[in-house]
């Protein structure tokens, strides 16, 4: 989906986080977010991760990034991961504001009722949501092997490699 215009009340995020916690297999996953001295954290499933890396890189790919550099990556420390702004994500929309270049993210609470304003509407700057896209498929891939045509983790399952125009390569 596309959104030209975010939500007014959507915030400028500084700095954003993607991290797995625990061990293999038994692994959550959650997105950080840093605004206005207010940290937001957001639990998400791999799969939910994975789809939110991959709509940003595909905002990404329509917008001319190729000036922006990757912001930093963020480190635990600089968050107040004792907040009390947690929480698990259902439904999760993202747009592109263009007057402001930055990529929105709404997301809504998984036990939040479908009139329920959302519990995060967040701006992100074009260097960081290249990074977190960056972060979201590498947190997503540990321990998975990658292309060694595309660089992007393979399987499970057939990967449609971009380099080969989308075909399947069949990894054994
Ligand atoms: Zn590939």
């Amino acid at each position: 989906m596309s959104e030209e215009h975010g939500p007014d009340f959507a915030e400028d995020v500084d700095i954003a986080l993607v991290e797995a916690i625990g061990e293999p297999g038994q692994r959550r996953f959650r997105l950080i977010v840093g605004l206005n001295d207010r940290t937001t954290i957001m639990w998400m499933e791999k799969q939910q991760l994975e789809a939110l890396g991959q709509a940003i890189g595909r905002i990404l790919d329509q917008v001319d990034v190729s000036g922006v550099a990757s912001e930093a990556v963020a480190e635990g420390g600089m968050f107040d991961l004792d907040t009390r702004h947690q929480f698990r994500v259902g439904r999760i929309e993202i747009g592109y504001n263009h007057d402001r270049q930055r990529v929105l993210i709404v997301a809504y609470d998984i036990e939040s009722d479908e009139d329920e304003s959302p519990s995060l509407a967040a701006l992100f700057p074009l260097s960081l949501a290249k990074v977190l896209s960056e972060r979201a498929a590498d947190v997503v891939a540990a321990g998975r092997p990658r292309c060694v045509l595309c660089g992007m983790p393979m399987g499970p399952g057939p990967h449609a490699c971009a380099e080969q125009n989308g075909h399947l390569i069949h990894y054994t």
